[in-house]
């Protein structure tokens, strides 16, 4: 499939997009360079300007915005909308602190004066992923632009009208044209764009295959990148837990964005003493979540965004199954009906060396693990390739050391939500990337920190 609008709730194509030609990335590429060395002269309190404008632009529009990225993806409209919101927040955010973050900081050494001064990289590229089709982008584009970098954004193919009207706010906020543009291309221009001299870094935020070879592009060119990939979040729950609160946070955590989330929880890692209350209101609880139209406030759960999704998970939940895993609700796609529908689903008795042991499900899957103690519980939430998110329920104060300290992860939540927020580094270890976005630690991936040593 090319670059196109497809709605995923009803399998319409609505729009397709002609990639761009190699005369018209040139273009792009040239267009970059020199906004980039203009903007790089223009002041913070400026830069903070246009940020803050494009936050209002954010805000007014939201509801268009939501239309959007539900049309080309499916999530849930009020999804939609509060990701129109958190994008908002994160370019406040960082026209508010960014100015601090890259200030510069002083060193006493022998010199006269030392300190260290943040200066932009240039052109970054930055490939997205269509599951938050605005939010991974802001998260990317607020520090990077703050930082005084140009950023080319190459998204998913199947959001391609969210990707054009991200440029457009960009530049109605007042940014100089040309510091933030849209590339309409597929995956298989990226090399030669990450190759180009004029493009200093990468970003992007996918799969371990795309991370893999963007990696390996840049890394021939010697080009920093950061990476944030996959995950299969464990949520374990210790026997002194909340099982109310844990319970409900579950299904959020397993649910938010119809499931596709890096962050979701994907394996639930349960005490063998609460297991079965566990287990039973779970279900329950998936059981009421309303799956269907995406437009409607009242849909849980939408449609997953391309059929691809769908033949994927029904691949993993089937090998599963046939490995010995039992389904305990859902199981198989939706398809009394057009769209890719898949519904609630639950796993349990899941198989050693089968995909629910091993692979991350990006869907509306939960799969159910038991344990004797703790040192089960760890094990078996490091039994794992990622290491981007973990959340731990537990009362007990050793406890909760130990999953801070033992749980391999870039991120530790105790009773709570793994989620993202930009006053918090973003980011994985082992096989869910490196680097981090957000925070402070996320404007200063894409700068050059110079060491200044004057006598
Ligand atoms: P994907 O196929 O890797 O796509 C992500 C982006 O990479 C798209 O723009 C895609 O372009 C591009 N791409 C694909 N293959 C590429 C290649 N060989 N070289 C360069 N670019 C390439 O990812 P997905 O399956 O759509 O997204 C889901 C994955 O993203 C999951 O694993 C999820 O966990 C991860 N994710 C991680 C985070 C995080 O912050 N850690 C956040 C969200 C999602 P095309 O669309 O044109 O193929």
């Amino acid at each position: 499939m090319g670059i196109a609008t497809v709605n995923p709730a009803t399998g319409e194509t609505l729009k397709t997009f002609k990639p761009l030609t190699d005369e018209q990335i040139e273009e792009k590429l040239a267009t970059a360079q020199s906004s980039f060395e203009q903007y790089r002269q223009t002041s913070m309190e400026q830069r903070s300007e246009w940020l803050i404008a494009a936050a209002e632009i954010l805000e007014r529009d939201k509801e268009k915005f939501a239309q959007i990225m539900t049309t080309e993806m499916g999530k849930p409209i009020k999804g939609a909308i509060s990701e129109a919101q958190k994008c908002a927040w994160v370019c406040r955010y960082y026209a508010e602190n960014a100015p601090k973050f890259l200030a510069d900081t002083p060193v006493s050494t022998d010199a006269t004066s030392s300190f260290v001064r943040y200066l932009p990289l240039g052109v970054v590229l930055a490939v997205m992923p269509w599951n938050f089709p605005f939010w991974q982008v802001f998260r990317f584009a607020a520090p990077a632009l703050m930082a005084g970098n140009a950023g080319l954004l190459k998204h998913a193919s199947n959001v391609p009208q969210c990707a054009l009207a991200i440029e457009a706010i960009i530049s109605e906020a007042g940014f100089p044209q040309g510091i933030f543009q849209t590339l309409l291309v597929g995956s298989d221009k990226v090399e030669k764009i990450i190759s180009d001299d004029r493009v200093k870094a990468a970003a992007l935020t996918g799969s371990e295959k795309a991370g893999a070879s963007l990696a390996s592009a840049a890394g021939k060119q010697i080009k920093k990148t950061v990476l944030e990939l996959g995950g299969s979040d464990p949520f374990v729950i210790l026997e002194s837990a909340d099982l109310e609160a844990a319970v409900s946070t579950a299904v959020t955590a397993r649910m938010l964005n119809n499931g596709q989330s890096c962050i979701a929880a994907k394996r639930f890692i349960v005490a063998d003493r609460i297991a079965d209350e566990f287990q039973q209101k779970l279900i329950e609880k998936f059981q009421t979540l309303k799956v269907g139209d995406p437009t409607d406030e009242n849909t849980d759960i939408g449609p997953l965004a391309t059929p691809g999704i769908v033949a994927d998970i029904d691949r993993q939940v089937r090998e599963t199954v046939s490995m010995g895993g039992k389904i305990l609700i859902g199981g198989k796609p939706l398809d009394d009906r057009p769209g890719n529908f898949y519904p609630p689903t639950i796993l349990a008795n899941i198989p050693k060396g089968s995909p629910g042991e091993i692979e991350e499900f990006f869907g509306p899957v939960a799969l159910m693990f038991r344990v004797a103690n703790i040192d089960e519980a760890i094990a078996l939430a490091n039994n794992s390739e990622f290491g981007l998110g973990a959340s731990g329920w537990t009362k007990d104060e050793k406890e909760r050391d130990r999953l801070i300290n033992e749980l391999e992860a870039g991120a530790v939540f105790i009773n709570g939500l793994v989620k993202s927020d930009p006053r918090l580094p973003f980011g994985g270890i082992k096989r869910s990337g490196y680097g981090r976005e957000l925070g402070v630690d996320g404007i200063r991936e894409f700068v050059n920190i110079k060491t200044i040593w004057v006598k």
